[in-house]
Parts: structure tokens; C-alpha cells; sequence
């Protein structure tokens, strides 16, 4: 057995073992859970959900933000960790994700707590940051190339004290290697995302803490380091 292959059953017996202990979501966000998992719809691990959850009930944002809807098994699961007054706004720009997310808003989300934006990140990010609209929580979920293109309006929309978590920041495990352990194609993800890491890490005004749960997350406060 290689280390990596002890590796992996350790973290497979860990998800199980944790499993244990994980709140059950509602049954349809269990139903979406599984429906991504049948069609190869990339969304959040479960480890990924903890952190959401755990951060959404005890910090109570308002106003959530998140980049990268897929089918909203997200956004809808966020929802569900949310007092009734807070809303989400969340972003997507393939037309075949955007049917699904649409349906599934409409039959999980009646009362309208869930808007969804339809169009390219980078323009939508834009335009909420001229429109002067802020959030106190914002969920990076997107196109994983694109992270640091994103976060100049990503850090103007965030409150002050408020929380960028940014996902998939290991990339099954690739940000880790060497540059050219990895293939061509996901060179470019490589790079942009060890830069994003090193630029969250170093920012002025962020205090950033990197999680290797679920792909990798980290947890970034504005203003957290009291500057
Ligand atoms: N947050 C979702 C999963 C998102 S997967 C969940 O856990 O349920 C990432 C999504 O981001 C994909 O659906 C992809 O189409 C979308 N995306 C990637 N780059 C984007 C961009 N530049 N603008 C808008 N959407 C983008
Ligand atoms: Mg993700």
C-alpha cells in the first residue's frame, strides 16, 4: 500500500466515522445531494456543508453571496441554515445549470429567499459592487482559475467583519504538487490557485485560515486582523 493509498482509506474511514455525527439535511437537499452525485454535478462535500452550516448559524449574515450556483444544492442548503429573514444571492452562468438551479428554486425556495443572477461572475460581481449592495457572507465556488480575477469586487461587496469562504482550494489534491506533476491543463488552476492562496494569506486586510476538509477551504475575515 503507498502512502496515498493510506492516505485516502484513512480520510474515507474519517468521513464515515464523522458521519456519525453530522446533522441530517432535509430530505430534498439529501434528494439533490444524490441527484449530483448521479450526474456528475460538482457540489460541495459534506465536510464543506459542516463548515457552511457551522458558520452560518452562529454568525446569522443577512446577506449571503455566493459565486458558482451549479443546480443551487448550495444555495439551498444554506437557506436551510439561515434565519427566515436572512437572502441569498447567487451567481451561474451555463444555461444548462441554470434550468435545473431555476426549477429547484422554484419548487424549494417558495418563499423567495433564494435570487438567482444569471450571467459571467466577473460581471455580476462588478455590477453589485456599483450598485453599492453588500454581504456579510460570501461563498467562492466558481471557476477555480478565476478566484483572484474575482476578489477586488469580491473584497468591496464583503462587510467589514464579514466572511469570504473560498472552496476547492486543493483541488483534489493538485495545488499540492509540484507544478509539473500536473498536467498541462490544469497548470494555469495550479498557479492561479497557489497565487490566490499566497495573496489571501498575505492580504492587508484579511485573516485568512486554510482547512484541508472536504477539496480544501479556506476562511477569511475583513478587517479580522484588526487592520
Ligand atoms: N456551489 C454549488 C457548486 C458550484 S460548481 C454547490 O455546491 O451546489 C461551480 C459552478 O460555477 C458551475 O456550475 C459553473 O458553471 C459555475 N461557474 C464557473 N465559472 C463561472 C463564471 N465565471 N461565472 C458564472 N458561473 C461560473
Ligand atoms: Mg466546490
Amino acid at each position: 500500500m503507498t502512502d496515498t493509498q493510506g492516505e485516502n482509506r484513512m480520510n474515507d474511514r474519517m468521513e464515515v466515522f464523522l458521519d456519525m455525527f453530522r446533522e441530517e439535511p432535509p430530505e430534498y437537499i439529501r434528494n439533490l445531494e444524490k441527484y449530483a452525485r448521479e450526474n456528475s454535478v460538482p457540489v460541495i462535500r459534506r465536510g464543506t456543508r459542516d463548515i457552511l452550516r457551522f458558520l452560518l448559524r452562529t454568525r446569522k449574515p443577512e446577506r449571503v453571496l455566493e459565486v458558482g450556483t451549479a443546480i443551487g444544492y448550495s444555495a439551498l442548503f444554506m437557506k436551510e441554515c439561515l434565519p427566515e429573514t436572512s437572502r441569498i444571492t447567487t451567481i451561474e452562468k451555463v444555461e444548462m445549470r441554470l434550468v435545473e438551479a431555476r426549477q429547484n428554486f422554484a419548487r424549494y425556495d417558495t418563499e423567495g429567499r433564494v435570487r438567482l443572477l444569471e450571467g459571467e461572475a466577473a460581471q455580476c460581481l462588478r455590477e453589485l459592487a456599483v450598485k453599492g449592495e453588500r454581504y456579510e457572507f460570501i461563498f467562492m465556488d466558481a471557476a477555480k482559475g478565476q478566484y483572484l480575477n474575482f476578489l477586488p469586487d469580491v473584497l468591496e461587496i464583503l462587510t467589514p467583519g464579514g466572511i469570504l469562504v473560498s472552496d476547492n482550494i486543493l483541488h483534489e489534491g493538485d495545488v499540492m504538487e509540484s507544478r509539473y506533476a500536473v498536467t498541462r491543463r490544469d497548470r494555469t488552476i495550479h498557479g492561479r490557485m497557489r497565487e490566490y492562496l499566497q495573496v489571501l494569506t498575505h492580504h492587508g486586510e484579511l485573516e485568512t485560515i486554510c482547512l484541508p476538509f472536504g477539496d480544501g477551504i479556506t476562511i477569511s475575515v475583513k478587517g479580522g486582523n484588526g487592520k
